[in-house]
């Protein structure tokens, strides 16, 4: 099978697998390095205070001339190795890393309140703190909660923000990016790329405006870095880094030397890990303890199933995956999303979005598939009810 991932990238001699190991990396032969420098950095020197204090309003307007940040808020050199990989190989123009997915997603939500246009359409199911944030108007929006198909009739001059997940958390449900992102129109359509990632999915290529990715998932992989990220045009970006400016969730510099150091595997833990997942997917089809099995068509190391066994029984009875909310690491997870992930939304809401109270969602990662499936079946026979 060849994917988008092994054609040359626009602008590039290389294809997207070879810039996913060099992306953020190209200036450190020239510099005498091999691996990227961590700036630690929290302030900068300056002699120059004129010039520096023009600098501070250009960053507090949203602008980054790539040169020293003056403060560590502002900017930091290895996270924008980070967001200048991450922004290549979403085919962004630009890229603004958070402390996290939720300080990504509050960032946008900031910048549209903030220029008057606090109604946002949602499509269910998503995240459940996503959903939770949204439903609450916390940081000052509406939420309207359509179908792909209404969305273009929810739509208003006043919509800030079109937010979608696909696949989507935890049901794995697909949505047509190309046809939502047509429905928008000028609305800036949101695409949560958490599940996906670019190694499977584009959603820039098909019509979006804004990629948001949980970093904390696949992009680091290794379950040991939290942080969020935007690719976008460089005019929302200046919105946002606006926003980090004045509310402070930038990205650790460690955490941006181990997005970037992520990114360099990613497109091999995703193809092994969804290999694995789909054939897990396959067989838990013909288990007789399972009643439905949602994989994406696009792919991915997500399986979610319904079981005729006892869902919370189940995940505890695991022993090689770890029974955790979270996911995207080496190694696989296993949770119930109506006590965990999604017990925070209404009941009714929740069984609108389809996510049944036998769901379980399970996180594939690098094992040998023959143990996945061993651990799996020994405990799906061990809740049986
Ligand atoms: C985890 C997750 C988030 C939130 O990201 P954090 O890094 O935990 O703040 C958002 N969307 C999806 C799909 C997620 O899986």
């Amino acid at each position: 099978m060849t994917t988008h991932a092994e054609t040359p990238l626009a602008g590039s001699a290389h294809s997207w697998n070879t810039r996913a190991v060099h992306a953020g990396k190209d200036d450190l032969a020239a510099l005498g390095l091999h691996a990227p420098p961590i700036d630690l950095s929290t302030t900068y020197p300056s002699y120059d205070v004129v010039g520096e204090a023009e600098r501070l309003d250009e960053f507090a307007a949203g602008h980054d001339d790539g040169g020293p940040p003056v403060y560590g808020r502002v900017a930091n050199p290895t996270v924008r190795r980070f967001e200048n990989a991450l922004a290549e190989l979403e085919g962004a123009e630009a890229a603004v890393a958070f402390a996290s997915g939720m300080a990504a997603l509050s960032a946008c939500l900031l910048a549209q309140v903030a220029a008057g246009k606090p109604e946002v359409v949602g499509i269910r199911p998503m995240y459940g703190t996503t959903d939770h944030l949204l439903e609450s108007g916390l940081l000052g929006n509406t939420v309207r909660w359509v179908t792909p198909d209404e969305a273009a009739s929810a739509i208003t001059d006043r919509t800030g923000l079109v937010v979608v997940e696909s696949p989507a958390n935890p049901t794995l449900t697909e949505v047509d990016l190309r046809a939502l992102a047509d429905a928008c129109g000028t609305a800036p359509l949101l695409v949560d790329n958490t599940f996906a990632t670019p190694v499977l999915q584009r959603p820039l290529t098909l019509g979006a405006s804004l990629v948001l990715h949980s970093a904390t998932k696949y992009l680091g992989g290794h379950g040991d870095v939290m942080g969020g990220v935007i690719a976008c045009s460089e005019e929302f970006a200046r919105s946002l880094r606006q926003v980090r400016f004045m509310t402070g969730a930038m990205l650790h510099p460690m955490a941006g030397y181990e997005l970037l150091r992520g990114l360099a595997t990613l497109p091999v833990r995703v193809r092994a890990a969804s290999a694995t997942a789909a054939e897990l997917a396959r067989r838990l089809a013909q288990h007789p303890r399972v009643t439905r099995v949602h994989y994406p068509s696009v792919g991915g190391a997500m399986v979610s199933f319904e079981t005729s066994a006892d869902p919370v029984a189940l995940v505890s009875a695991v022993r090689l995956i770890t029974p955790a909310v979270s996911l995207g690491s080496v190694d696989s997870l296993i949770q119930h999303p109506a006590s965990l992930t999604h017990r925070i939304m209404d009941e009714v809401a929740r069984k609108d979005a389809g996510i049944s109270p036998d769901l379980v969602r399970l996180s594939v990662g690098l094992e040998d598939a023959e143990d996945l499936w061993q651990d799996l079946t020994t405990a799906l026979t061990h809740a049986a009810r």
